[in-house]
């Protein structure tokens, strides 16, 4: 059925305006005023409401087997969460380990991803080794759409690459122009500092920050940067998390490196306290990078009004609360990742919009237009005749606190459990048919498509 979404506020990276948008045949194919509609259309009345771009989120986990359990979502509760919150598609990161085949891990990302996918998706490819047939199985699947690869400078032995690897992933990456994606820490200092704190009976989860201080991140980052600045290929450094790293990823910008800054939403909202809560509560906030001293907080909302920080994802991850008991006994062992699929953009347009100094235009480049463009989603993240009619009509006028209640991710507790959120969608439309109506998911959990992709570097 035809779709008019009408008397909106329209924002995009670029512009702001009021008009009336018509969707035809999965596409944006009109828009203007006093549309001439056919009479079966149906129509959203969006006045007093702002019409966003779909949101991008750039870097989710749903399948992932990691630290001896598998992150609890399916592709089918992490989209219809994702829609909740205005995320119309996502780029999950394919994350097959060291001893695991890069071409089988594909195919088994892919059809778990195949049919039960509610939004449009596509995915990063993490290389985990490098060698001859990995090198021939990544021709493969870039051939296959996927235009981005995912390193892993920390987790050394699991998901993580040795630099000569690193140096050969990249060569390859300039060869097919495709953009890297990094995990920037030290693996070495990190595996010695955590060593040394464990073994001085310092084992409960307000030491992950300490095991994994600003300036191992700054190395990890500055040392990335040194192996794209040789090798010439583009890159991405994923969930940046604190002034030091920002000053060597803007350092290396400086330099000419062709290089883009993401961070995550869960930095922007949660200092490191959070994961300092007594009775071991704190280990429902421990990722990695970890939360950091407030400080840094300014240092990223400053970087992104300025443009020095691309994206803000979620690098979504959830584990529930017995998992993270795994690590009762030791830090290191306690699942790394949060669940904010669905909160990003609800706490990206509450604290950085309304109630920070983040423009409108930018927040929708930020979580939207900007990863449409380094990623090549040709078709995503902007409102334009002929783009894909995803779209997010928003309520300005909402007051709420997050809970747990409306949440729709498959996890048992919510890290933005208690804040106070200004604003939401009412209405997601996934290629012109409403997935979320008047604040209720009545899509369909097999719409989701692969996006794919054109090499562009
Ligand atoms: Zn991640």
């Amino acid at each position: 059925m035809p779709l008019l979404i009408k008397g909106g506020r329209i924002i995009t990276a670029q512009d702001d305006y009021e008009a009336d948008i018509y969707c035809a045949d999965e596409l944006i194919t009109a828009i203007g005023h006093d549309l001439d509609v056919p009479a079966d259309t149906e129509v959203i009345d969006a006045s007093g409401k702002y019409v966003f771009p779909g949101f991008i989120d750039p870097h989710v986990h749903i399948h992932l087997p990691f630290m001896g359990t598998f992150a609890k979502d399916t592709h089918s509760t992490a989209s219809i969460a994702a829609l909740y919150g205005g995320t119309t598609s996502y780029i999950e990161m394919v994350c097959p380990n060291r001893s695991e085949d890069t071409l089988e891990g594909y195919n088994l990302w892919k059809g778990m991803a195949d049919g039960n996918s509610a939004c449009d998706y596509t995915f990063h490819m993490a290389v985990s080794k490098f060698n001859d047939d990995t090198a021939a199985q990544l021709r493969e699947i870039v051939a296959d759409g996927i235009t981005s690869f995912k390193v892993f400078l920390a987790y050394k032995g699991f998901f993580g690459v040795e630099d000569d690897e690193l140096y050969e992933t990249l060569k390859l990456a300039k060869e097919l122009g495709v953009i890297t994606t990094a995990h920037c820490e030290n693996a070495e200092l990190v595996a010695q500092l955590c060593d040394e704190l464990l073994a001085a009976g310092k084992t409960g989860p307000e030491w992950h920050e300490p095991s994994r201080p600003t300036r191992v991140e700054a190395e990890g980052t500055g040392h990335f940067a040194s192996f794209l600045e040789l090798t010439g290929a583009a890159g991405y450094v994923v969930h940046l998390s604190c002034e030091a790293a920002l000053k060597a990823a803007v350092d290396a910008k400086l330099r000419g490196v062709e290089l883009y800054v993401e961070s995550v939403i869960p930095h922007f909202c949660f200092d490191k306290t959070f994961a300092e809560r007594p009775n071991f509560e704190g280990a429902k906030w421990i990722m990695s990078p970890p939360l950091r001293e407030k400080s840094n907080q300014k240092a990223l909302w400053d970087g992104l009004r300025m443009g020095l920080i691309d994206t803000v994802a979620t690098d979504h991850c959830p584990f529930d609360i017995d998992q993270k008991a795994m690590g009762r006994e030791a830090f290191t062992a306690i699942p790394n990742g949060i669940p904010a699929i669905g909160d990003r953009v609800n706490m990206l347009y509450t604290y950085g919009v309304s109630r920070g100094d983040l423009s409108l235009k930018r927040f929708v480049e930020s979580a939207s237009t900007k990863a449409a463009e380094i990623f090549g989603l040709t078709q995503k993240g902007r409102i334009a005749v002929g783009a894909d009619a995803d779209l997010v009509v928003f309520d300005p006028s909402y007051r709420g606190v997050v809970s747990m209640k409306d949440h729709h991710v498959n996890n048992d507790y919510c890290g933005f459990e208690g804040f106070e959120q200004d604003g939401k969608p009412t209405d997601v439309t996934v290629r012109g048919q409403v997935a979320i109506r008047d604040g209720v998911f009545v899509g369909d959990t097999s719409r989701g498509r692969l996006i794919r992709r054109t090499p562009a570097y």
